[in-house]
């Protein structure tokens, strides 16, 4: 078993504990990303991770032009009682002569700046009687021209390996004419839920039975990170199901997620099992919801084992297994934005965890952000991560929070975002 896995028994009372940072370090540093790259048409790159730099080939724009409507210039002929229009610049058209002294040319935004020309008079600024032009109110020297290379000069790098392309990034290959690009393959990841009581939507729910809500939950937030995600249903609390279930699994995904099953109870497996058919680290991550997650590997897979709670598989995914699917994607790694709000109402906490309670964003009435906590912050209300849209982040050696007090949020985004 690899040294980053620190190990302390198949899940029992001593698992060791760590912060989420330590937690993070050490995944990690074990992760190494999908190699695979493919070549796809540029629309169909996006939220694909970049497997190489993009390169600018020519300016963008590859021309001077006019950001206005307007007439291009001298501007030394600033001294002159008017101006002769002597052609016309539109977007596509460009002007052939040059402007000598004394001359100007009618120009449209995105017409090319013609020769000798320096400048841009906007047309609410002259007066044009035929062919002569009067200009009221001069402008700056250069003003109303968009040099060439302003927005992307020839040569330079304008998208980073690693980066998960947006929108804006399609345009920016588009303007620089690539039809296509180098993308990592997808992560593959399989998951199944663990639980005798667990029933699928659709099936009947006898004594004792509730509905799978983590392999709902697991799917969307796995879809958001653009895994590709193979749902292998609910596994009973059975070693032989979940051996073989395992099994399966690591013959097809680079990971493999579970949830329940991680705790100390007599029908929790998972991580007796990896102790047999892998290798596991148990740990007890200091925060709240979350703290039993399993990590390891089995065979050529990666795998978490994560809680049962709905809240806390959430909470776990979000904060720990997301960064190490990114990581494996090939995405450069980018910490969360947290940022200050105060706290419109009282947050009990006790020290020991970093807890990461849920609320709603908002402005107060001066400007500054605040946060609304929402009522219930147990491990099973699941409501709470559907109504807010924010971590509230207590540090672990943090107490309660009175009403108004200053605390951090991190926006849902990621897994999380809509
Ligand atoms: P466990 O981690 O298996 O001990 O489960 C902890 C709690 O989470 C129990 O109340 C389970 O019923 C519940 N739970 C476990 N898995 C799921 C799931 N997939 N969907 C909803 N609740 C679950
Ligand atoms: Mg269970």
């Amino acid at each position: 078993m690899s040294d980053t896995l620190q190990n302390t028994g198949c899940g029992g009372h001593g698992a060791a504990s760590v912060t989420l940072d330590e937690a993070l370090e050490r995944i990690g540093e074990s992760l190494r990303p999908v190699l695979h790259v493919e070549r796809v048409p540029v629309r169909n790159a996006l939220g694909r991770v970049l497997a190489e730099p993009v390169l600018a080939s020519d300016n963008v724009p590859r021309h001077d032009n006019s950001a206005m409507d307007g007439y291009a210039l001298r501007h030394e002929d600033r001294g002159l009682d008017s101006l002769r229009v002597v052609g016309s610049a539109f977007a596509g058209h460009p002007y052939h002569g040059d402007v000598r002294r004394g001359q100007c040319v009618r120009i449209m935004t995105g017409g090319v700046l013609p020769r000798g020309a320096d400048t841009v008079v906007m047309q609410e600024n002259c007066e044009a009687d035929g062919h002569t032009l009067r200009v009221m109110s001069w402008p700056e020297a250069g003003e109303n021209v968009r040099c060439a290379g302003e927005d992307l000069p020839r040569g330079a790098t304008v998208l980073e390996p690693g980066k998960r392309l947006t929108a804006a990034d399609l345009g920016v290959m588009a303007s620089v004419g690539l039809a296509e690009v180098g993308v990592r393959r997808r992560v593959r990841a399989a998951f199944f839920s663990t639980g005798d009581e667990l029933r699928s939507v659709g099936e009947p729910l006898d004594d004792g039975a509730i509905y799978d809500s983590n392999r709902y939950t697991l799917h969307g937030m796995l879809t958001r990170l653009g895994i590709e995600a193979l749902d292998m249903g609910v596994v009973r609390d059975d070693p032989d199901t979940l051996r073989r279930a395992l099994q399966d699994a690591a013959g097809y995904a680079d990971v493999i997620l579970t949830s329940g099953g991680v705790s100390v109870g007599s029908a929790d497996y998972v991580t007796g099992l990896l102790d047999e058919i892998g290798q596991i680290g148990f740990w007890t991550v200091s925060i709240k919801p979350g703290r039993p997650l399993a990590f390891g590997r089995i065979a050529g897979s990666v795998f978490f084992g994560l809680p049962g709670n709905p809240v806390s598989s959430m909470v776990t995914f979000a904060q720990i297994v997301a960064p190490a699917l990114r990581r494996l994607a090939g995405e450069r790694a980018h910490p969360p934005l947290r940022f200050a709000a105060r706290c419109t109402g009282h947050l009990r906490k006790r020290p020991g965890r970093l807890e990461f309670q849920r609320g709603t964003l908002g402005i107060a009435a001066d400007g500054t952000p605040e946060v609304t906590p929402f009522g219930r912050q147990g491990s099973g209300i699941l409501r709470s991560m559907s109504t807010a849209d924010c971590f509230i982040v207590l540090p672990l050696e943090g107490g309660d929070v009175d009403t108004g007090e200053w605390v951090t949020v991190e926006p849902f985004s990621g897994p999380l975002s809509p």
